[in-house]
């Protein structure tokens, strides 16, 4: 008769399951890299690069930890999310288009880690594995922070520049008209005539 799996064997495959993602991402990574256009978003993917290599390592202490010894175990969710990374970087965008497409991909890969890094923190806790469960807090911080960082940058100018192009804006024409700023619409009465 099979025996039982227990919570402590799923979190020790989960273990196995993210130690391999995070090998892969160190793959992926500089590829990613070397196609951002922006400086900044490709220092940004570059210093997460080292983070993760760190977060591979820190895997390892996790594992000693438990005494169990560092192995990892395919995981399918993050190369297909790496294979949509690829193809993405294959098409043919503008700049800020295929830079707002790679962030798209490297949060999409993020945001993986944190669902991944969050089970497992809980898990330890739950255990009372707490050397672990901090270990894996730590990278949870990571990854959330490698994640606002890249809603910065997107918002921070990226998205709009790739918006530009996609829907020119009629900045030009609102001057030629010579409107106040935040006139809007010509169909609303201007700041002066409701004062009237
Ligand atoms: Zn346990
Ligand atoms: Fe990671
Ligand atoms: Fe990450």
């Amino acid at each position: 008769m099979a025996e039982m799996g227990t919570l402590h064997e799923a979190f020790v495959d989960e273990l196995r399951d993210t130690y391999d993602a995070e090998k892969q991402l160190t793959k992926a990574l500089p590829k990613m890299a070397k196609a951002a256009n922006s400086p900044e978003l490709r220092g940004a993917i570059e210093s997460h690069l080292e983070e993760t290599r760190h977060q591979v390592e820190r895997l390892e202490q996790v594992f000693e930890s438990l005494d169990e010894k560092a192995r990892g175990k395919h995981c399918d969710g993050i190369a297909g999310i790496i294979q949509e990374a690829q193809a993405m970087m294959q098409e043919n965008f503008d700049e800020a288009t295929a830079d707002a497409c790679l962030i798209a991909a490297a949060q999409r890969a993020e945001h993986y880690e944190m669902a991944a890094y969050g089970t497992l923190v809980s898990w330890a806790r739950a255990m009372g594995h707490d050397d672990a469960a901090d270990l894996l807090q730590e990278t949870l911080d990571e990854e959330t922070a490698a994640d606002e960082k890249l809603s910065t940058l997107a918002e921070g100018g990226i998205n709009e520049q790739a918006a530009e192009s996609a829907h020119p804006s009629e900045d030009e024409e609102e001057e030629e008209e010579e409107e106040p700023v935040g006139a809007g619409s010509s169909k609303r009465p201007s700041s002066s005539s409701r004062r009237r």
